[in-house]
């Protein structure tokens, strides 16, 4: 798995399911990652458009994410932008 992004680092993916007090959830058939963008203290979603990452920007702020996904995919749906 490989995690890259423009302008954030994501941490404690493994974490983050234990403190994800945001209403989380998990529809099976749309491909998003829900993520907590610690720059604005919000929480979003971020959508897999092209199929070959995930993008989105956060809401505030606008700042741009992109959350490449290695051939293993991701068992986590949760991350924080910090
Ligand atoms: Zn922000």
């Amino acid at each position: 798995m490989t995690v890259w992004t423009d302008s954030f680092e994501l941490v404690n993916m493994d974490m983050e399911e234990n403190k994800s007090t945001e209403r989380v959830n998990s529809p099976k058939k749309r491909k998003f990652l829900g993520i907590y963008f610690v720059c604005c203290n919000v929480y979003a979603q971020i959508y897999n458009n092209s199929g070959k990452y995930y993008e989105g920007r956060c809401p505030c702020c606008l700042r741009r994410l992109t959350v490449r996904i290695g051939k293993n995919g991701v068992k986590n749906r949760f991350f924080t932008a910090s």
